[in-house]
């Protein structure tokens, strides 16, 4: 089973995946955690890139590093790993790109969803959680240092937010409220999958 967990900055979705990892082995059952960008050699060389204030990344660049880093930890893990048996949790996936670059900075919708299908070969999650809070919490639970993304203020997330929202339905995402507490999500979360 391959599980996505999404949502903008700061609303947990590190947190839940560690949880679901901790559950998964407490059953038994073979798993392996990923984040994105990052989760091969490659991938977190390109995050550094991305995530580096420092570094002035025109719009498409960005995007098309997303999907790089996206399609090397696709070859070198997340398929090796699926076709052993292993569940795969992954904090992210190309719903962050569709929002975050399509959405968020104006790239589109559909461009931004015609790269990654292709830098997916079309592989998909069979669940995609959405946790959703406010934008003024979540921005307020990242710390103080932030990196290149996270510096682009309440406005931007605002529309991460609601690009999010956008994509619900089509990508048959499964809402969570996060503003519930962390236990009482995470029992939501294993509620919903089937063993
Ligand atoms: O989830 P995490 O904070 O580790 O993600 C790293 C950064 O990359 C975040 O600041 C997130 O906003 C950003 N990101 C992005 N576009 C993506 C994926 C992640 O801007 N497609
Ligand atoms: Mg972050």
């Amino acid at each position: 089973k391959f599980i996505v967990i999404e949502g903008p900055d700061g609303v947990g979705k590190t947190t839940q995946s560690k949880l679901l990892c901790q559950f998964l082995q407490s059953k038994g059952i073979k798993y392996i955690y990923t984040r994105e960008p990052g989760g091969t050699p490659i991938g977190d060389y390109i995050r550094e890139l991305l995530l580096n204030p420092e570094n002035k990344i025109v719009p498409i660049a960005e995007c098309l590093l997303y999907a790089s880093a996206r399609a090397q930890l696709i070859e070198e893990v997340i398929k090796p790993a699926l076709s052993k048996g292993y569940w795969v949790i992954s904090d992210r996936y190309l719903h962050s790109s569709i929002v975050y670059q399509g959405i968020g900075l104006n790239l589109g919708h559909n461009l931004v969803e015609e790269i990654n299908i292709i830098a997916t070969g079309g592989l998909m999650p069979d669940y995609t959680f959405l946790i959703d809070l406010d934008t003024d919490i979540a921005l307020s639970r990242i710390g103080r240092t932030k990196d290149r993304i996270e510096s682009r203020g309440l406005d931007y997330f605002q529309k991460v937010r609601e690009g999010y929202h956008k994509l619900l339905n089509e990508y048959n995402m499964i809402l969570i409220d996060g503003n519930k507490d962390i236990e009482e999500i995470h029992r939501e979360i294993i509620s919903k999958l089937k063993f």
